[in-house]
């Protein structure tokens, strides 16, 4: 099996009220820069090796098939920063030639010079957030960005060469209407993005979002709305040729984020940076969440591991794969497990078709439609 690497770079020019990811406000070059040298040892320092599950012979370097750079916005390292990470990586592990490498990167924040540098360094998929083309809602949500950057940005990128290019909208905002949600799907259809990530607005508990919420500053998040902008998305995404491959991403054939995949096919993903989640099939394991202490632990020739633990495979196996809409390959899983999964959850999978939730097709365990609208009380069951 093959392994991706996700670094996560933790620095925003300033921070979206509805944001808990682990990142700082960007303060200076020299912090920025003791980062990247953190990383760069925390790779080549790592020991970590894929199980083998497949009786392989052991190998000397573990074979990597993606790359991703995410935050935080990593768009803030510079071309020279984002160099020195790769060839980190390309000396501590086999990376293969045809490469997804992803950078999430922030609109307004880049010149056509330096993402032309990030696609010669091999950079050959774009990610970035723009959450909604409507100004006003931009502002409340405290991003810098407004929708004309958004529009700018692809074309910039279009302009360095990139053909793989996604972003992601938000729905159910606060007092976002079905039409304002309408408007918004066919801006972005409009740009023709080879992959779309469409959520529905979480609240988080402890961000500047979730308070003005308490303190009824913002309406709390209507769920039958909700439920009816999703079925929006993928009535207008398909019709556009997009295909809805997870409960959330939609892309146009062939441009499935091979990264994101590998978590819900549960490959091993190992991530470095701070509050960097890895996976290796058998055990999860994170790292401090502090960016300085992070960096501190680094510096100190120590680990930066502060959680860890053996997973149930088995489980996480269905749970993650039915977030596809593919779903979850029996003959895949009995190979892995040993064992027949209709057989080993026979009862709560009976449950579930009865409601309607789940449905058995070409060998799959899936979701229905219904149950992808409900899909939290269907992996609650598998957790
Ligand atoms: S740009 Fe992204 S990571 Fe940074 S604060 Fe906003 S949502 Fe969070």
């Amino acid at each position: 099996m093959k392994a991706g690497i996700y670094l996560h770079i933790p620095f925003c020019k300033s921070r979206c009220s509805y944001c808990d990811f682990a990142t700082d406000v960007f303060k200076n070059a020299e912090t920025v820069e003791r980062y990247v040298n953190a990383l760069c040892k925390e790779i080549s320092n790592s020991r970590f090796q894929i199980p083998d599950t497949e009786n392989q012979k052991p190998k000397t370097k573990n074979q990597i098939e993606t790359i991703y750079f995410g935050g935080g916005t990593p768009s803030l390292l510079s071309p020279k920063q984002l160099e020195r990470i790769l060839n980190s990586i390309h000396k501590k592990f086999s990376v293969e030639p045809e490469i997804e490498l992803t950078m999430e990167l922030n609109p307004a924040t880049m010149t056509l010079e330096t993402v032309r540098e990030y696609r010669s360094l091999g950079v050959n998929r774009a990610s970035f957030g723009a959450q909604t083309f409507d100004d006003t809602e931009l502002k409340r949500l405290g991003r810098k960005h407004t929708a004309n950057d958004v529009r700018e940005t692809i074309e910039l990128l279009r302009n360095a060469g990139f053909d793989n290019v996604s972003f992601d909208l938000i729905a159910g905002l606060p007092r976002q209407s079905l039409k304002d949600w309408q408007r918004n799907l066919d801006e972005a259809l409009k740009l023709k993005p080879e992959h779309l990530s469409l959520y529905l607005l979480e609240i988080h508990e402890g961000t500047p979002l979730a308070e003005q919420i308490r303190s009824n500053r913002q309406p709390l998040p209507d769920e039958d709305l909700a439920a009816e902008m999703y079925e929006l998305t993928i009535e207008k995404t398909a019709r556009k040729g997009y295909a809805q491959y997870e409960i959330s991403n939609f892309s146009l054939p062939q441009r499935e984020s091979k990264h994101n995949s590998k978590y819900w096919l549960c490959e091993p993903v190992f991530a470095f940076g701070v509050s960097a989640h890895s996976f290796d099939g058998e055990r999860r394991w994170a790292n401090e969440r502090d960016t300085a202490k992070y960096v501190a632990l680094i510096e100190k020739d120590e680990s930066a591991i502060v959680y860890e633990e053996a997973i149930e495979a088995a489980s996480e196996f269905v749970f993650l794969g039915l977030r596809m809409m593919k779903g979850v390959d029996l003959a895949g899983f009995e190979k892995r497990f040993g064992v027949n999964l209709l057989s080993k959850y026979a009862e709560d999978i009976e449950r579930l078709r009865s409601l309607e939730l789940i449905e058995i097709a070409e060998n799959r365990l899936r979701l229905t439609n219904k149950g992808a609208l409900f899909s939290n009380e269907v992996f609650a069951v598998f957790v």
